[in-house]
């Protein structure tokens, strides 16, 4: 099929509403098809619905079965997750944080939390995550090294660590980009707020680095309302995690000792509850999630001019939020689609304003981001509820 380009907005629509029908369709919406009522009226009735509770260890035990790492520390929410897993990665007020522009501003603001500056790096257009190639060569450029510590030539502040994002769902080039940050010695964290689920090479993202984060907010694949979790492979790390994330209160009967300045960020019971029934949800979902990504793939087959964003080979992506890519030459459509969307109810979303274009983030340092500039007037997101999908 050719596409008349004046046509171009309209068969846009026309291949999502293929796919989702007719009617008010959201972007994305929590299913509650499970344990979920029950195991809240379980919490409510033992009393225990704060930082206490059987919930929260039983939540914490599934998400290390279903992501194989050793260990989670259930957290208030993903932001405070990725505070914590950036401090066990040694970023300290100072440093700096490399992160791509085109993320949730949880990622930067997380960085600031620590006292470093986020310093932003330029994407892939393939999985929109960071560009390995690109960042070798920049590293390359502007960085020397002092006692085995990768410095910033012209801040003269230590580079202590890399965020990578799976922007989407979509996992990253880990393995490209761990090299480059083995070479340079530049710690890993992992933002996997959006990759619960998404695997690279067989392996669950967030478990690549130091520490990962997951976010359980009500727009993720899963949710307690609001909450996250630290993943680690690292014994003193999770402990560590643990301490900082529960007030760095010593165990004690009755004594309040707190032996450094801690968070209060541990999950209340009554949200780990209500996890517990979502994550028995999560692989029935994964499967709906997965064909409703074919059915776009086959609306979509027809029309020229824009990519459908796929997981590559070796990595299996739980496509929280599918995407479309608009061709350079068709950009100037992305508002016409998203006002054709939105007058026919149909939430399509735009990717977020990057990074350095808000107000808090305008100063800070950058290589060139040209990829970064020119995806943020050209990425789409398609409507992606699991209940999307009939079987
Ligand atoms: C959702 C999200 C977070 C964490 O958000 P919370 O609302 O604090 O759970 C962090 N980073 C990214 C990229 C996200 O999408």
């Amino acid at each position: 099929m050719n596409v008349d380009k004046l046509n171009f907005p309209t068969d846009v629509i026309n291949a999502v509403r293929e796919v989702v029908g007719s009617g008010f369709i959201p972007l994305h919406e929590p299913e509650f098809n499970g344990n979920e009522i029950q195991y809240l009226k379980e919490c409510i009735q033992s009393t225990f619905v704060s930082s206490i509770g059987e919930f929260v260890n039983k939540f914490e035990a599934s998400i290390i079965e279903y992501t194989g790492a050793k260990y989670c520390i259930a957290t208030v929410n993903g932001t405070s997750a990725l505070h914590i897993a950036l401090l066990m990665a040694g970023v300290t007020t100072g440093t700096e944080v490399l992160l791509s522009p085109l993320t949730f501003v949880a990622t930067p603001n997380s960085i600031v939390y620590c006292g470093a500056e986020p310093h932003f790096v330029d994407v892939a257009q393939d999985d929109l995550g960071i560009d390995p190639v690109k960042l070798r060569k920049y590293l390359e450029e502007i960085t020397v090294f002092n006692n085995g510590q990768c410095i910033n030539k012209k801040s003269r502040k230590k580079i202590s660590a890399l965020v990578i994002m799976h922007t989407f769902g979509n996992p990253s080039k880990i393995d490209d980009i761990v090299d480059v940050l083995n070479f340079f010695n530049i710690a890993l964290v992992e933002d996997a707020a959006e990759s619960l689920g998404s695997f690279y090479k067989g392996k669950h993202t967030g478990r690549f680095g130091i520490a990962g984060a997951l976010s359980f907010n009500g727009n993720k694949i899963i949710t307690t309302g609001g909450g996250g979790a630290i993943i680690t492979d690292n014994e003193v790390i999770a402990k560590k995690a643990r301490h900082l994330t529960t007030t760095a209160k010593l165990p004690h009967s009755w004594e309040y000792i707190h032996d450094e300045v801690g968070f209060n960020y541990r999950m209340p019971n009554l949200n780990a509850a209500l996890g517990l029934a979502q994550i028995e949800l999560l692989e029935q979902s994964i499967i709906k999630k997965r064909a409703l990504h074919k059915s776009y793939k086959i609306a979509f087959t027809g029309i020229d001019g824009l990519t459908l964003i796929e997981e590559a080979a070796d990595t299996m992506s739980n496509y929280w939020l599918n995407t479309i890519i608009l061709d350079k030459e068709n950009q100037s459509y992305l508002e016409p689609i998203l006002e054709i969307a939105t007058k026919n109810k149909l939430f399509l979303r735009p990717a977020w304003k990057p990074m350095h274009e808000l107000e808090p983030y305008s100063n800070c340092q950058r290589m060139n981001l040209d990829m970064v500039n020119s995806l943020s007037k050209r990425v789409i997101n398609l409507p992606s509820s699991p209940n999307l999908f009939t079987y």
